[in-house]
């Protein structure tokens, strides 16, 4: 098996050429070969030499894998399907607004986090993926030079995958790299505190945290990470930080059907996002086979909007794509393969 140069950060292609006895350059045209010129294979970078391409050739390939399988929803939405190994799966959507594409990536064959009402914390934890399978996602599918926003909202908890997320992130929005905007870039987490800190400080790319539900007892029911890392704690991470800039912070708040759309619930937002810029986007629940969580109507969730509203939260509503293919937040799932 050889190993992959796409996916590598400036830093990890100065060392693989300095073995090669190349100087530290070659790294920085290897990553305009790979980033910005797109190619595919190692005897096309005809700026290094002959010999040094054959050299690199026996123990490296680009790396690149297409998907194998697509679905189209009656709404343009696609869902992509990846295999990365045998038993390993991932998912990841393209979403279209007229010639807009936001893609929907994943960080991680399956999740940890166990969320009640995901179809992926349901299937299990497979194993993380890699700088070069994350990536792999971005530039393998077909809407590749259309994409003008990127989302890491699909299977994982992306700072439970820290590392290659950031190394990812680092590829995406450098000049080396692809040079994308941090600010068309949002990373979601459920609250995975050990990194969050560390990710707010290394990154500046807008975050979204998943929160649906403002008071920590019911919290835990829905989502067992409140347990090891309660929402009061995020929150307080969050409030010691400077918002003040470009960078954005939503919270993502799917509004389910007599569980957190009370005024108690309305209240303890307000209480607990007090002095903190930010907003809430209300997610409508997408329902999934054998689940006891029910949505709501669009006249709830404007109603909850306009309650949060009037406390001084800016909401707004997600327009939810790709039910029919089991495409929408939280339906992403490789448990059975032949719904991919
Ligand atoms: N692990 C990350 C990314 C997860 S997916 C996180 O928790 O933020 C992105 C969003 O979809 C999260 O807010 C998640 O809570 C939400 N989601 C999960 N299942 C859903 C469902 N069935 N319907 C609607 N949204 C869902």
């Amino acid at each position: 098996m050889k190993k992959y140069l796409y996916g590598k950060t400036l830093n990890e292609l100065q060392i693989l050429v300095e073995n090669f006895n190349q100087k530290k350059f070659v790294a920085k045209q290897i990553a305009e070969w790979l980033y910005k010129k797109d190619i595919t294979k190692i005897e096309d970078m005809t700026n290094l030499s002959k010999s040094f391409r054959e050299e690199l050739a026996k123990e490296y390939s680009v790396g690149l894998q297409p998907y194998i399988k697509v679905l189209t929803s009656k709404d343009g939405t696609k869902k992509y399907l990846f295999q990365y190994s045998d038993d390993v799966f991932v998912e990841a959507v393209s979403i279209f607004d007229k010639e807009r594409v936001t893609l929907c990536i994943s960080t991680q064959a399956g999740c940890k986090m166990n969320c009640d009402f995901c179809a992926t914390g349901k299937q299990g934890f497979q194993r993380n993926l890699t700088t070069n399978e994350i990536l792999n996602i971005f530039r393998s599918i077909d809407e590749f030079s259309s994409i003008k926003n990127i989302v890491y909202m699909g299977m994982g908890e992306p700072l439970d995958n820290y590392a290659e997320v950031k190394k990812s992130l680092e590829i995406l929005c450098s000049d080396y790299g692809y040079g994308f905007s941090p600010h068309r870039i949002t990373v979601s987490t459920a609250g995975f505190l050990p990194l969050l800190e560390k990710f707010l400080t290394e990154t500046e790319v807008d975050v979204a945290i998943s929160l649906h539900n403002p008071i920590p007892e019911e919290r835990q029911k829905i989502m067992p990470i409140e347990k090891a890392y309660p929402i009061e704690k995020t929150i307080r991470i969050l409030k010691h930080f400077d918002w003040t800039k470009q960078r954005h912070l939503t919270f993502e708040y799917i509004v389910f059907d007599s569980l957190n759309n009370e005024p108690k619930h309305v209240n303890a937002l307000a209480k607990l996002l007090n002095g903190l810029p930010c907003r809430i986007n209300l997610i409508p629940f997408n329902t999934m086979p054998n689940t006891i969580y029910k949505g709501v109507t669009i006249e709830q969730m404007s109603n909850f909007k306009n309650l949060l509203n009037k406390k001084g939260i800016l909401t707004t509503i997600r327009v939810s794509k790709g039910q029919d293919i089991m495409a929408a937040c939280g339906l992403l799932s490789t448990k059975n393969k032949n719904n991919s």
